[in-house]
């Protein structure tokens, strides 16, 4: 087997996962054993622009016996996620809307507290996807082992997962980086930017720069191995990338929109490239953004816009396993973990990500 085979055979499934409903049916049955009471944060309202609290609920349920071929999982560590947003809105999407009522899902590791499956024995560290409660009746399908003597659980709900995979096919199969190329990445000192800042680096790039909102976080950036970072709430986006790029942007990784984005087309050079991973400036808005003002610019400078998300390129998870994961296992490549103690903070945890609380993968710890 691959020691490498880090990237999750549920991303496989992304952005398809297991609904709420069918990862933790109600409790029908009371065990007869054992009897088990999850806790779990369910969906109490949708949110007008800003999420608070209120639009969380905290409960119990018990859980149902195990059929065969289920495991028990009790979760130790739950990541929370800016696209978490956008799944409290009742839109089409590429990932279904949370359900009022219904409890959150998300990325979680766990241990395996009881299993009726041939696949796994008490004790095995699992990931899933029934996040954001204590325990989680799954089909053994549902589940894959990971091993936590390469690195820690942590890193399995980031750079070792979703997110990691996320900034190597931004750089590469969207924003086509090449060798020698100055590259600019917004939300730089979170999970996703601060992978893909340090693998731009690996690939080749001239230069890589970021952007973040504290002085902290630009001093982490340059400490991970970015040749310049800057602090987007300092103001003037634009002047302050033109100053760090003389020569300008090769490939902009997008993690904000906005003022962003807009500096981002000023800077370009020509052929430059951008890959759209995330807007978070904009997830809150109550209104639909303007476009970027310079968005005409594009044409003279022969631009790519290229907007993406990582569930069509899972393909490239392989590639990531083979070139990346060892940089990641062995340390050349760093990251960071922010993480919140108690499943009664989660909600707050996941606030937090929309005013910068984390460096690197905010997560949650049970
Ligand atoms: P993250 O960057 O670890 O956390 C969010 C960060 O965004 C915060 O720490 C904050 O840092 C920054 N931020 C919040 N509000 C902002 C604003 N108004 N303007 C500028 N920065 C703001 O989260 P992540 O998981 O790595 O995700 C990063 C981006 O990638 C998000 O937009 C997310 O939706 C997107 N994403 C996309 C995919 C995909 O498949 N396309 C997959 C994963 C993530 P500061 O302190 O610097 O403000």
């Amino acid at each position: 087997a691959d020691p490498y085979n880090v990237v999750t055979d549920v991303q496989e499934q992304w952005p398809s996962p297991p609904s709420g409903s069918e990862v933790v049916p109600r409790a029908q049955r009371v065990r007869s054993s054992a009897l088990i009471t999850a806790k779990q944060w369910v969906l109490a309202s949708r949110p007008d622009g800003q999420p608070t609290v209120e639009n969380f609920r905290f409960e119990e349920v018990e859980l149902p016996e195990l059929s065969d071929g289920q495991i028990l999982v009790e979760n130790t560590f739950a990541s929370v996620d800016p696209y978490m947003r956008g799944r409290m809105n009742d839109v089409k999407s590429y990932i279904e809307p949370f359900q009022i009522d219904e409890p959150l899902t998300g990325t979680a590791v766990g241990v395996v507290a009881e299993s009726r499956s041939n696949k796994f024995k008490t004790g095995d560290t699992v990931r899933h996807f029934a996040g954001w409660r204590t325990h989680a009746v799954l089909n053994e399908d549902q589940a894959e082992q990971i091993d936590t003597s390469l690195a820690p659980a942590e890193a399995y709900l980031g750079i070792l997962g979703q997110t990691g995979l996320t900034a190597y096919v931004g750089l590469t199969a969207v924003g086509e980086m090449r060798e020698g190329d100055v590259v600019f990445i917004s939300g730089a000192a979170g999970a996703v930017g601060s992978a893909a800042g340090q693998i731009a680096k690996h690939l080749g790039a001239a230069k890589v720069i970021g952007s973040a909102g504290s002085p902290e976080k630009v001093d982490y950036l340059t400490g991970i191995g970015f040749d310049e970072a800057f602090n987007y709430k300092d103001g003037d986006v634009n002047g302050q990338l033109a100053k760090a790029a003389p020569d300008g942007v090769d490939v902009y990784f997008d993690n904000v929109g906005g003022d962003h984005l807009e500096a981002a087309i000023q800077n370009a050079n020509t052929f430059g490239r951008i890959a759209m991973c995330g807007a978070i400036a904009q997830y809150n808005d109550t209104e639909p953004a303007p476009g970027p003002r310079n968005l005409g610019l594009s044409i003279g400078k022969c631009l790519t816009l290229r907007g993406f998300v990582v569930g069509q390129y899972t393909h490239l998870a392989k590639e990531f396993q083979e070139k990346i994961a060892p940089l990641i296992v062995d340390e050349s490549i760093k990251y960071a973990s922010t993480v919140r103690e108690g499943i009664e903070n989660m909600p707050n945890a996941f606030l937090e990500l929309f005013e910068g609380g984390n460096t690197g993968k905010m997560i949650v710890k049970f």
